[in-house]
């Protein structure tokens, strides 16, 4: 885009998965990883993989968990120039375990990772004044640093007539006070909104998907792709156009980082110039594909990879 890359800001993460279903971590269990991970780097590198100019704001520590990180997004065609290094701290990890049920155990070093140390370096202004479009990733928001950072990129930003797109992650513990108050002002300046299921409601604050929708364009937004899952997606616009995307059928092997896929691509295709509909297709493609591999970003895919998937993939209910 003429006006400059899509950048995010947040946690980069090795993540290190249990083998096998069950409960926790209790005991010696067989281990797979580490994983290149977090949701902010997953989301920019299926956006750079596609093609889009792409950069990330972000922290990791100086060993192999960070190194594996930034060589994967660099290798991806992201811009790492604003990944900084902490010669102090490691890097961030999660620790996952799936149980039968489908739930999710989780062991985090994240806030006093070097995940927990962003700032707004030198690095990180600069590619701010360059960046066309900001991705605001709910996970981050547990960062406390984040905020300070967003408002800074906010401003700029939009200055200069770039965009604003938000994936809420709201989870109901982090609402309340002053997140509720912030998350508000986030959705005041957002142009596109990237909710999965009920996140649509609590930031519309209504019930139906009608009145949430209506309440969302009374405010910036001028678009929502909403996920939902293997029931596929939906495409709102500002001026009442609706359109629903059937999902690809695949053996869901790690659902971890669809949602991610799914933001990176819808992100990038729009930028690219594609309709709504094209990215949308694009965006469910990049979504099924990761769910269909292990590894929460192993399964992004150039936009060569979505169009051979696109071809030889069957939808769900067709
Ligand atoms: P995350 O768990 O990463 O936060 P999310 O809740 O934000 O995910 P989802 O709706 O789970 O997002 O997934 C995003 C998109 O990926 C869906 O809209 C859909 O297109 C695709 N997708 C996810 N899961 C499946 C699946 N099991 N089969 C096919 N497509 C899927
Ligand atoms: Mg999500």
């Amino acid at each position: 885009d003429a006006l400059g890359p899509t950048i995010v800001v947040g946690e980069i993460l090795v993540e290190i998965m249990a083998r096998t279903r069950g409960v926790g971590f209790l005991e010696p269990i067989d281990l797979i990883g580490p994983f290149p991970s977090g949701a902010p780097a997953i989301f920019i590198d299926q956006c750079a993989k596609i093609g889009g100019a792409a950069g990330i704001i972000a922290s990791v520590g100086d060993d192999d968990f960070g190194r594996l990180n930034v060589e994967r997004l660099r290798r991806d065609g992201a811009d790492v120039s604003a990944i900084s290094v902490s010669p102090d701290y490691p890097t961030g990890s999660a620790f996952v375990r799936y149980r039968a049920d489908g739930s999710r155990d989780f062991v985090y070093n994240i806030a006093k990772s070097a995940a927990g140390l962003l700032a707004l370096t030198a690095d990180a202004k600069a590619m701010i004044a360059r960046a066309g479009h900001l991705h605001v990733m709910g996970t981050a928001l547990a960062i406390p640093e984040v905020w300070a950072i967003l408002d800074h990129a906010i401003g700029i930003i939009k200055g200069r007539g770039g965009s604003i797109s938000l994936d809420p992650n709201l989870r109901k513990e982090l609402l309340g006070g002053q997140t509720e108050e912030r998350f508000a002002r986030l959705i005041d300046v957002a142009d596109l909104l990237l909710p999965s299921g009920d996140e649509l409601f609590v930031a519309g604050k209504a019930d139906g998907e009608a009145a949430a929708t209506a309440a969302l364009f009374g405010r910036a937004v001028t678009e929502i792709a909403l996920k939902r899952g293997e029931g596929g997606s939906t495409f709102f616009g500002a001026d009442g156009s609706r359109i629903d995307c059937q999902a690809f059928a695949v053996d869901e092997v790690d659902p971890t980082g669809a949602g991610d896929c799914f933001g990176g691509a819808y992100v990038a295709s729009r930028r690219l110039g594609m309709p709504a509909a094209m990215a949308l297709e694009y965006a469910n493609a990049a979504g099924a594909r990761n769910v269909a591999v292990l590894g929460p970003m192993e399964g992004a895919g150039s936009r060569r990879e979505l169009d051979a998937f696109i071809a030889t993939t069957p939808r769900h209910g067709v």
